[in-house]
């Protein structure tokens, strides 16, 4: 077992202040992370793995163990060695304003002078849910949950209440969340650290989760043949980034939204992490799909944990006190989550929010691809608004088969370069890149030098 050792010594409060992109470039990295170290090792005797979600334990994946992080501000992140990094994982999706927004920290420390929670009504959770309402058409009425996992557990839960039926479609390589019946052949870490389809899930209930392949849709049509009249839903990752980013093909989402209405079943929009990141309204504003049900999360809490699930009125009634469906959380819609998700909202209206940041995301794959073509190094960029990710291979990807085709050990050692190079990336190959509006023009400058530095290294 392995002993707890000393408390690190540096903090927050004695470690440097994030450097400014310019200087960022000449800043070296530290090879060596004893704070880090230390801490990891304290935490791996008190938690499996040293960690409280499995992708932050980095090894397995980037050769690396964790950096501990002290503090976040804009476009950087510091550990508690006192390294800053210029940061894309951004906390795996929320942080689209960058760390520590002023307005959103403000909204939030005035909010919390109110008190934490009360497990009573409060005009905050309306508010949010009018803001919801208003990006997205087919969210008429909303519930507010903790996580994403609890979005996409309820979600399927309302299918299955109002269509009687019991068997649910799911994509090879899309993440849902961590409940049972969703962790059929699933992305993110699981697939990172091997356990797709986890132990522990009853044999029963793996049963009820159908599996198709990603941009497959005549697949799905081919299980609607078979078990028509017992499919409650198709849940989606409308574009997918728990398999690295994979963007659905012309007609794969029209095709859905045609085989589900033609069989009397459910269409879910995953987009806990597409929500307010390909556009405003999400993918099914950008590809003009009217899904049944969607689930948000990440961006919609800004930072905090808090996530939705919604759909038209008369489908909403459904859930308990009205209708049938039980469905409950202590701490749902809570003050502080949905002032964060409020405030982060408000910044998103901003004229041309999106057209900035999208313009920014497309100069990093660009740069990345012609990187790559400079350097002779086999890779794809996938990308689609300010979500991207590469993978190291030569084949185009569009499904989990593709995407696992990426080199593994290439990507390490991309990885390990960057991180040398102060760059801050998503510690796996199937995992998305999050540009935020606070990376500014020379963040993505650096990135790109740091690239062709990284590939460089590669051949
Ligand atoms: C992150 C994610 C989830 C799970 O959300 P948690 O808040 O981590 O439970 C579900 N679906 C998608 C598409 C995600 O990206």
């Amino acid at each position: 077992m392995i002993q707890p050792q000393q408390p690190a010594p540096a903090t927050a409060t004695d470690s440097p202040q994030p450097a400014a992109a310019s200087q960022l470039q000449q800043t070296a990295v530290p090879t060596t992370t004893p704070a880090s170290q230390r801490a990891y090792q304290q935490a791996c005797a008190l938690m499996p793995g040293g960690v409280n979600s499995p992708v932050r334990a980095t090894k397995a994946a980037t050769g690396r163990d964790p950096l501990f992080i002290a503090s976040g501000r804009g476009a950087h992140i510091t550990t508690i060695d006192g390294a800053t990094y210029l940061d894309y994982v951004a906390s795996w999706g929320p942080l689209i304003l960058g760390h520590a927004h002023p307005a959103v920290i403000a909204a939030v420390q005035q909010a919390a002078t109110q008190g934490l929670s009360f497990g009573a009504p409060t005009t905050l959770e309306t508010q949010l849910a009018a803001q919801i309402a208003a990006a997205y058409p087919s969210m008429q009425q909303v519930r507010l949950v903790n996580s994403g996992t609890e979005a996409t557990m309820s979600a399927l839960r309302l299918a299955r209440a109002a269509t009687g039926r019991n068997l649910i479609i799911k994509f090879a390589g899309n993440y849902h969340g961590h409940s049972d019946a969703l962790l059929a052949q699933a992305g993110s870490g699981a697939l990172t650290h091997g356990v797709p389809t986890s132990a522990g899930v009853p044999p029963q209930t793996a049963a009820t989760t159908l599996v198709a392949s990603y941009n497959n849709a005549h697949e799905v049509a081919e299980l609607f043949n078979k078990y028509n009249e017992e499919i409650a839903a198709v849940i989606v990752e409308p574009v997918a980034g728990n398999m690295g980013v994979v963007p659905p093909l012309q007609g794969f989402l029209p095709a859905l939204r045609e085989l589900t209405s033609a069989h009397g079943s459910l269409l879910i929009f995953d987009e806990v992490m597409t929500g307010f990141r390909v556009a405003f309204g999400g993918a099914q504003q950008r590809f003009g799909i009217d899904p049944d049900i969607t689930c948000l999360g990440k961006i919609v809490g800004g930072g905090l944990p808090l996530a939705a699930y919604g759909g038209k009125a008369q489908l909403m009634q459904l859930v308990s006190p009205v209708g049938p469906m039980y469905q409950a959380g202590t701490l749902a819609g809570n003050p502080l989550a949905t002032t964060a998700g409020l405030a982060t909202i408000e910044q998103l209206k901003r004229p041309g929010f999106y057209e900035g940041l999208e313009a920014q995301a497309a100069t990093l794959a660009q740069g990345i691809r012609a990187a790559a073509e400079r350097q002779g190094i086999p890779l794809q960029v996938n990308s689609v608004g300010a979500m991207l990710s590469v993978f190291f291979t030569s084949a185009p990807v569009t499904n989990l088969t593709t995407a696992t085709t990426t080199n593994a050990e290439r990507f390490t050692r991309f990885y390990q370069a960057m991180l040398d190079a102060g760059i801050y990336l998503p510690p796996s190959p199937f995992e998305a890149w999050f540009p935020s509006a606070a990376h500014t023009p020379e963040d993505i400058a650096t990135t790109l030098h740091a690239v062709e530095h990284a590939l460089s290294t590669l051949s």
